[in-house]
């Protein structure tokens, strides 16, 4: 496992890091307010090569593994973690499952448009009905001469408006059949698909969030990713790559927050003295980076074992679940240290304590977490 950056990754380190602080910092809470979703940010970000950081060169990625990408998501958030859950979306979700499950063909049709940012990517499993519980999804596919017909509404979609392309999961078969579902890919533009209803969230708020509204959408049969009665199988299997998105994102977010909390209780005085010195003060400083020491060693182990082509569910679920529940600790924390500013926009304390509560819901909630932890417990 491996425990300090090599030379080039820090270089890698230092530009993302740049780069977050001279083109999302002074925009956050524009973003934040207006809940715009900024589309020419992810642009500039594919030239970074962060739209495609698990894609291989040979299809326009920047080829990298996943120590580099855990480290990229968290640069990223801990600036803005609306964009780094933008970012984990798009490079994990719709553009991995194209990587890991779709043939040369499509991989060539729809890897460099993703990777360079020219693209934006969704990925649609969830709906009104279908959370957790995703195999009962309601919208189906079906089969006419050789294409397929997508009927149905997808919610909660990372993109859902903006995307030029979703991977989307539908029923091809029975009810409750792990085998009767499929993955289409979907372009923009296609008669019968469009976007719906956006969210107005508690965080998270530039990532923009809406419907996939599917009505008598047909796909050619090219757009099928793998076998059909696949997509469940893989659903579970691109959640597993997921979990460390949502793991470093998490750590993103409990980073900057502890980052900022520290040198708030350095510079704040209070009876004389910077509150630093209040036990109490240095104890939750203490507390709050002990966990992110833990909750990031658990991840690390996760990208040691995705980068081995080991099995990652169990590690994967626990670091995501680690990482999250931490975020939301350290978050809440930072802004109990900062006091009545810690409850205004005017310090940015505010903003990851909204933002880091998406991580114990969002690809799987915490408690969803430890079914998977202790089902494979419990299957050993
Ligand atoms: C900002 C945002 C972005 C998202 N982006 C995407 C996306 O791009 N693509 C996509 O497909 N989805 C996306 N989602 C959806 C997200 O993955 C779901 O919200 C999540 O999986 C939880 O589903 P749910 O909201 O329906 O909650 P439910 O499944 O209804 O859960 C409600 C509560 O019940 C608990 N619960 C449910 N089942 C069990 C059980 N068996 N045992 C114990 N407790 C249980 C849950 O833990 C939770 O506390 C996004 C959501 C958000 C908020």
């Amino acid at each position: 496992m491996q425990l300090t950056l090599t030379e080039d990754q820090r270089m890698i380190r230092d530009s993302i890091r740049d780069f977050a602080e001279r083109e999302i910092l002074p925009n956050r809470m524009v973003w934040d307010e207006s809940q715009e979703f900024p589309r020419d940010l992810f642009r500039a970000m594919g030239e970074l090569g962060l739209m495609g950081m698990l894609v291989p060169t040979a299809y326009g990625g920047a080829g990298m593994g996943y120590y580099e990408y855990k480290m990229a998501i968290e640069e990223v958030s801990k600036v803005c973690g609306s964009v780094g859950l933008s970012m984990a979306a798009h490079n994990s979700l719709c553009t991995g499952h194209i990587l890991q499950f779709g043939n040369e063909a499509q991989k060539s049709r729809w890897l460099p448009k993703l990777a360079s940012g020219e693209w934006i990517g969704a990925w649609g499993l969830t709906e009104a009905n279908t959370g957790s519980d995703a195999m009962r999804m309601q919208c189906v596919a079906k089969r006419d001469g050789k294409d397929w017909v997508l009927q149905g509404t997808k919610n909660w979609i990372t993109h859902g408006l903006s995307a030029e392309v979703a991977v989307v999961l539908a029923r091809t078969g029975e009810l409750l059949d792990s085998r009767g579902i499929t993955a289409f890919v979907v372009e923009r533009g296609t008669p019968g698909f469009s976007g719906g209803k956006k969210e107005n969230k508690l965080g998270m708020r530039c990532s923009e969030t809406a419907e996939l509204i599917f009505d008598n959408c047909r796909i050619p049969e090219e757009n099928v990713l793998g076998e059909v009665g696949e997509g469940f199988i893989q659903a579970m299997k691109i959640l597993d790559g997921g979990r460390i998105s949502i793991a470093s994102l998490a750590l993103g977010i409990a980073k900057g927050a502890l980052q900022t909390a520290t040198a708030y209780a350095k510079e704040r005085e209070q009876f004389g003295q910077p509150i630093a010195n209040f036990q109490a003060i240095a104890f939750k400083l203490a507390d709050m980076a002990t966990s992110i020491e833990a909750a990031d060693l658990l991840t690390l182990k996760a990208c040691e074992l995705k980068n081995t082509h080991q099995p990652v569910t169990r590690i994967g679920a626990m670091a995501k679940y680690e990482a999250s529940e931490v975020s939301v600790k350290v978050a809440t924390e930072a802004v109990q240290i900062l006091g009545g500013y810690g409850y205004t926009k005017d310090f940015p304390a505010e903003k990851y304590y909204r933002d880091s509560k998406l991580c114990t819901i969002g690809e799987g909630t915490s408690e969803i977490q430890k079914l998977v932890i202790s089902r494979e417990l419990l299957r050993d």
